[in-house]
């Protein structure tokens, strides 16, 4: 994480000047990026410009025409907004149009079009694009034409290529001086798209994630933050932060409260949560003082992914930016929850999605953090791969407390399963129907066996009698902590 930034800025970003530059005969991908970028990988744009070129095409059809070929060739969503905006009004709209002036200052000379973007700070990465217009110098001579800019009988500069690369720079390009590129600084014989440009909008867009994660299990973990981890620049393509980041991703079906708590001795922590798009929607402030760190936030149903970061550079002489930490999370829900995605020994895909929860009222709310005197069910759902429904098949509980695994077998009862080794106890034989209601177990007081303080993982899954040895189950385990 670095430290926060001003809040919104209205930056030029781009000049094309009008020169015609040799093209370079080596191809190198070397796209350009400063790590801003839309959040969403979308934007309305607004065009309704007045006129029409000599060879007849409007200067609309040939902006329109430029924003779908961005549409088509990369991930990146221009929504066509037919209507006439301002694009010097810092109005929220991103829009075009020509005007006589760079918006109350002179065009620089053979200032063709400019790109103006606003950013807004984010937490982390580059600021985030939120407004990108287009100014086009109303007092140049355009055209739309295809090809080599100059060719004999044909007067002017192409209007549309010009579009190209301002809509390049809206988007979060920059200017691209080596490769053969529409985002290179000067206007060129290049009329369309390169590699080089869809590369670098890909790398913003394409909604690969650039980092390793792993699926989060609510309840407690330990980790570390090291050089061997994935940056904060190495997963927002072009921010400049490089302090290490872990990822963990998970998805609830049911609105929830999630409260974590980040603590280390030796790092600096910071917890971030952000939705699908990497967009952050809530991080800790610090506010807590020593190295850890917290956060509660509720969320509405939906993917997200947890971050365990730190600083790219020492804030707190007590606290350093490198280190072991633990993570706790209690989820409060008014449902139960996916438990990871599904997989199966075999390491066959499998099309089976698995949730679960536990409740001390009746299935009122759910929870993965209780006291020794509540009295709790502990339910999940198999969602069964279609292929295996109606198929004859068996149905496998376990519980992980330290490092004992236990079986649920048909008589209820938890068996050790170092006690029988190899043998996938059942927990019932069964014909599988589409979804599976698990019952774990039901009204259990910890207190009443002793118990005091526990952390169990739950985990669940079937088989099918024809591949005994195979079993269909989550990643991310159903995890029960007992405190008092
Ligand atoms: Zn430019």
């Amino acid at each position: 994480m670095l430290r926060l930034m001003p809040n919104i800025q209205r930056t030029v970003l781009s000049v094309v000047a009008f020169a015609i530059a040799t093209l370079l005969s080596v191809q190198i991908s070397a796209f350009e990026l400063d790590g801003s970028k839309w959040p969403t990988g979308e934007t309305e744009f607004y065009v309704d410009m007045d006129g029409i070129a000599a060879s007849g095409i409007t200067w609309n059809a040939a902006f329109i025409a430029a924003l779908n070929e961005w549409n088509d060739a990369t991930s990146f969503n221009f929504i066509l907004r037919k209507d006439n905006k301002d694009p010097c009004a810092n109005d929220g709209f991103s829009s075009v149009d020509f005007t006589n002036d760079f918006c109350g200052s002179e065009f620089g000379e053979n200032t063709l079009a400019v790109a103006v973007v606003s950013f807004a700070a984010s937490i982390l990465g580059g600021p985030s694009i939120v407004e990108a217009d287009i100014v086009v110098h109303k007092d140049e001579e355009f055209n739309v034409f295809d090809g080599n800019l100059a060719q004999v009988g044909i007067e002017g500069l192409d209007f549309r290529r010009i579009a190209l690369h301002e809509l390049g720079h809206t988007i979060g390009l920059k200017h691209e001086p080596e490769a053969r590129a529409i985002m290179a600084p000067y206007i060129s014989n290049l009329d369309r798209l390169q590699p080089d440009d869809i590369a670098g909008a890909e790398k913003l867009y394409d909604g690969s994630i650039n980092c390793p994660f792993t699926e989060f299990a609510f309840g407690s973990r330990e980790n570390a933050l090291d050089s061997s981890d994935c940056t904060v620049s190495e997963l927002l393509p072009g921010a400049s932060d490089t302090s290490p980041i872990d990822l963990y991703r998970f998805s609830l079906t049911n609105p929830a409260t999630l409260s974590l708590s980040m603590t280390s001795s030796t790092l600096d922590s910071v917890l971030l949560i952000a939705d699908s798009n990497f967009q952050i929607i809530g991080f800790d402030d610090k506010s807590g003082g020593e190295c850890n760190s917290s956060l509660t936030q509720f969320l509405q149903p939906g993917t997200y992914f947890l971050l365990a970061n730190t600083f790219d550079v020492p804030l707190k002489t007590e606290c350093g930016i490198s280190g072991d930490y633990k993570l706790d999370a209690a989820l409060n829900s008014v449902g139960i929850n996916p438990l990871g995605t599904g997989t199966s020994v075999s390491n066959g895909s499998v099309n089976a999605t698995f949730s679960g929860g536990i409740t001390s009222n009746d299935g009122a709310s759910f929870s993965n953090r209780f006291g020794p005197d509540a009295s709790l069910d502990i339910v999940g759902r198999i969602d069964v791969d279609p292929a295996d429904v109606g198929q004859e098949g068996f149905i496998v509980i376990a519980a992980v407390v330290d490092q004992q695994i236990l079986f649920l077998n048909d008589a209820g009862q938890f068996v050790d399963a170092a006690a029988n080794p190899g043998v996938i106890i059942r927990a019932s034989n069964k014909t599988l129907a589409a979804v599976e209601e698990i019952i774990v177990v039901e009204d259990l007081v910890p207190a009443a066996q002793g118990i005091s303080e526990i952390l169990v993982s739950f985990y669940f899954g079937y088989g099918l009698v024809s591949s005994p040895n195979d079993l269909t189950y989550h990643t991310a385990p159903l995890n029960l902590i007992i405190s008092p």
